[in-house]
């Protein structure tokens, strides 16, 4: 098992459980891969390592697997954005709008309003401009989403598709839960804690600060690879492009902006957010305050793959890597940097669960996978 993230633990358990001598490396020296959580010896925060982390799903099955490794305390995650010097609610909801509009609107009056001020001449929005023109017109796109997302991304929203902005929900209620699923929540103990016991098993060994090189795959029966699909062949027909990001940690004594997650939508400010991690878990107390500030910036040869740009560009170097990772046998590539996609955690462990699935057919079967 390459990476001792989610799907590298997800898979081991499960091949774990059928008997199987299972051995996950890891390059860095923890398990959790970027879900990783610790908490600061200086103040007790639980930390999100690698950026802010939601649990949030409607897979009953992948609610059941996470809460038998871990305890989920309640958390509903609510965003809001600096714009104009004014703080509003995100998602764009009745809240936003009546604040944004200086309006008292109710959700009828407010759907017409967004509706006439939205561009219909747009029937089948291609780029994420052209989708946040259709949905929610120039004046809410200029002030929440043209400039988080060019810092975000690097590039115009006009490149961008429109499926990124389709994340996205648009309520004309005063409902400001970023997310529609029916399950939401934190790990009480942090991530680390739950892959940690997902993990702990007798079948199972951890090695971490160990890095995988493809010359080695042969010394095992069945390699499952979640590291990059690109790092695999050595980048030797070129990199994948991803956004890496940078976090400015800071601290403070008390509450500094009294919510979890704070955007900033103009480019004006360089940062996307600012994290204050305690207030991801709000079941616990502490009077210090660990926050991060984040920068997002094209990825360099040394630096952590956190988003995949999938660009036009990147569309034919990616069909070629999977093009050769198909034709390997006894290597299956997992997980979001294995297959080059962005996949929430609950996504990521329903994929998991069901590759392993696959893999124990196929030795019912004599196939090779
Ligand atoms: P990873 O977690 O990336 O694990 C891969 C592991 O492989 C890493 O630990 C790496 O060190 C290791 N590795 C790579 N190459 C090698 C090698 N050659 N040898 C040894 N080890 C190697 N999802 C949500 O559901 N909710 C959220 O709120 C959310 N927020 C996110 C915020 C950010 C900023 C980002 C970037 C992602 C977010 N996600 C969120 C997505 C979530 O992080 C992923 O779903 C999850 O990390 C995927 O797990 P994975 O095991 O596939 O990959
Ligand atoms: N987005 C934006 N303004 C915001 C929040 C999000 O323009 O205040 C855009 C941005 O392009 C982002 C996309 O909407 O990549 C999806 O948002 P989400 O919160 O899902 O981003 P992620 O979890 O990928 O950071």
């Amino acid at each position: 098992m390459v990476g001792a993230g989610l799907s590298g633990a997800v898979i081991g358990r499960h091949l774990a459980m059928l008997g199987h001598k299972v051995t996950v490396v890891d390059a860095r020296g923890h398990v959790a891969g970027n879900c990783h959580t610790e908490r600061d010896p200086a103040t007790g925060v639980m930390v999100h390592v690698y950026g802010p982390h939601i649990f949030h799903t409607d897979d009953a099955e992948v609610w059941d697997y996470v809460n038998r490794f871990q305890t989920f305390m309640p958390y509903k995650n609510r965003v809001k954005t600096i714009s104009r010097g004014e703080v509003f609610s995100l998602p764009v909801n009745l809240h936003t709008i009546n604040q944004f509009f200086r309006a008292t609107m109710g959700p009828a009056e407010a759907k017409a309003f967004i509706e006439s001020k939205a561009d219909t001449s747009i029937t089948d929005p291609q780029t994420f401009e052209e989708q946040a023109l259709r949905f929610v017109g120039r004046d809410l796109y200029e002030a929440f989403f043209k400039g988080y997302t060019q810092k975000q991304w690097g590039v115009s929203p006009t490149e961008l598709p429109a499926s990124i902005l389709k994340r996205l929900p648009v309520r004309f209620n005063y409902d400001d839960n970023y997310f529609f699923h029916k399950f939401q929540g934190m790990p009480r103990d942090g991530y680390t804690d739950m892959v940690e016991k997902i993990l702990d098993h007798d079948g199972i060994t951890v090695q971490l600060n160990t890095r995988f090189d493809r010359a080695q795959a042969g010394e095992w029966d069945h390699v499952f690879y979640s590291g990059p699909l690109d790092g695999y062949y050595g980048y030797d027909r070129g990199r994948l492009g991803y956004r890496t990001l940078d976090f400015e940690r800071f601290t403070h004594q008390g509450d500094y902006q009294g919510t979890a997650v704070m955007n900033y939508g103009e480019v004006a400010v360089p940062w996307t957010r600012i994290t204050e991690h305690k207030h991801f878990s709000p079941w616990e107390t502490h009077e210090g305050s660990v926050l991060y500030r984040e920068f997002s910036r094209l990825c360099g040869p040394e630096d952590i793959p956190y988003y995949p740009i999938r660009l036009t560009a990147e569309q034919s170097l990616l069909r070629d890597y999977v093009a050769r990772a198909e034709t390997e046998t006894g290597v299956t590539f997992v997980g979001r940097l294995g297959t080059y996609r962005y996949l929430d955690m609950d996504v990521t462990i329903r994929e998991a669960l069901d590759c392993a699935r696959r893999f124990e057919a196929t030795l019912a079967t004599g196939e090779r996978m």
